[in-house]
């Protein structure tokens, strides 16, 4: 089962859209297995955004970031990764597909609202950035049951 880190970045928060940005994942079916508003610090977008920085953009990504709460969330579910991705859409946010949170939502490129981990960067060190194990929750999901007992699994 796969694990992956979404943050809801300001923009989501300042345009009133952080119960529809999660709406979309939830709705997709994906489990929410942690969840926390903070504010994130300046040692934490380094490593975040760490091949960024040296790029012109760079401080002003980190200013952004910085500029209100982020809400991150852990989702679980199988091909979490590839599935969240999906339904995020691309990160120059204009051109993303319709149907896509960007696509339907955004117009930026740095304000394209949300995070969702890349299978390249290793997601579950992105998860251990900003959630310690006590903040990930195991429950029973009624409708995985069905979904894990299917022959998807091959
Ligand atoms: P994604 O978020 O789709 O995985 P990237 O990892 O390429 O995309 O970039 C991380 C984030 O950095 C983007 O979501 C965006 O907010 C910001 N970003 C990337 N490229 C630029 C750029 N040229 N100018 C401003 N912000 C950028």
């Amino acid at each position: 089962m796969e694990r992956t880190l979404v943050i809801i970045k300001p923009d989501g928060l300042q345009r009133n859209l952080v119960g529809q940005i999660i709406s979309r994942f939830e709705r997709k079916g994906l489990k929410m297995v942690g969840m926390k508003m903070m504010k994130i610090s300046d040692l934490k977008i380094e490593e975040h955004y760490g091949k960024y920085k040296d790029k012109p953009f760079f401080k002003g990504l980190k200013n952004f970031m910085q500029s209100a709460p982020v809400i991150a969330i852990v989702l679980e579910g199988l091909e979490a990764i590839e599935a969240a991705r999906f339904i995020t859409g691309s990160t120059k946010a204009r051109e993303a597909d319709a149907g896509t949170i960007r696509g339907d939502f955004a117009m930026g490129l740095q304000t394209n609202l949300v995070h969702v981990s890349d299978p390249k960067e290793d997601p579950e060190a992105e998860i251990k950035r900003f959630f310690g194990a006590e903040d990930l929750l195991d429950y029973d999901k009624i409708d995985f049951r069905y979904l894990y007992s299917s022959d998807e699994l091959g």
